[in-house]
């Protein structure tokens, strides 16, 4: 299953067509997003057997595909290579801050820059599809709906503020854009190691594999879900590798005009034109 919102409506992705769901399922599931989620393993049932488009795929038309989590949780230092760029350390737990809700995006919105403070991080984001509390590491997947492309697009001098702020520094408006579609885990070949990147204009600023996770996505579950509640539809932007602007020497940061694209492999690229 891959997941879209075409137009404010939650869509199926069949080769270059789209299904818009209300229609194909008689008004069964959609054209509510987050519904979808609610009802995820029905759907995921009633989605496997659809194979009929209601039109073509536009681009342009997509959206953010969980457009209104009830959390959304973001996890600093999980990579190596960006915990030794930004000389922080390793902790037992995961550093875990949220990301405000208004702050989401669609896949090829713009990114509203701010001089010389505006960085990128590329993270594999996870979309929990069922209830989950104090579940095991070892049944964790089964709580995920899917997996999608985040962008935790972060400004450096509000997040480092009044001695760290990181949630109000990454949530700017714009400054969470995710998709293009959810990706069901069936469609995806090892969901413990995909290629992972970003580039601006072409040119390559973070490539890793989420293999090199050291929380891994299981391990956030249970984590997380051993000490609050997971619902479905929320979100988890589960941390960037090493080549984040503020490391690189001199130090770089987005601009107007320049386009940054975002991919994981088997789910997509998105593609943020800064403004
Ligand atoms: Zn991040």
């Amino acid at each position: 299953v891959r997941l879209a919102n075409a137009g404010g409506r939650a869509a199926l992705l069949l080769d270059d067509e789209i299904a818009d769901i209300a229609t194909v399922s008689d008004g069964k599931f959609g054209p509510d997003l987050m519904q979808i989620y609610d009802a995820w393993p029905a759907f995921a049932d009633w989605a496997a057997g659809a194979h009929a488009g209601t039109g073509p795929l536009v681009h342009g038309d997509l959206g953010c595909p969980v457009p209104a989590p009830r959390q959304i949780f973001a996890i600093g230092i999980n990579y190596r290579e960006h915990a030794e760029e930004t000389t922080s350390a390793v902790s037992e737990v995961p550093t875990t801050f949220t990301k405000f809700a208004s702050c989401l995006a669609g896949p090829y919105d713009n990114i509203d820059t701010t001089p010389g403070t505006t960085d990128w991080e590329v993270e594999l984001v996870a979309v929990i599809g069922l209830p989950a509390r104090n579940v095991h590491e070892s049944e964790a997947w089964d709580v995920v709906a899917g997996l999608t492309i985040g962008q935790d697009i972060s400004d450096r001098a509000l997040q480092l503020a009044a001695g760290g702020q990181y949630s109000l520094g990454k949530s700017r408006p714009g400054y969470g854009p995710l998709g293009p579609y959810v990706v069901s885990l069936d469609e995806i070949s090892n969901p413990d190691d995909l290629a992972i990147g970003c580039a601006i204009d072409g040119e390559t600023m973070q490539e890793a594999r989420t293999s090199q996770l050291i929380v891994t996505v299981p391990q956030l579950i249970a984590e997380l879900s051993g000490v609050l509640p997971l619902s479905p539809g929320d979100i988890i932007f589960t941390g960037t590798p090493g080549g984040v602007g503020i490391a690189r020497t001199p130090q770089r940061f987005l601009k107007p005009g320049q386009v940054l694209e975002s991919w994981i492999e088997d789910i997509g690229t998105l593609r943020n034109p800064c403004i």
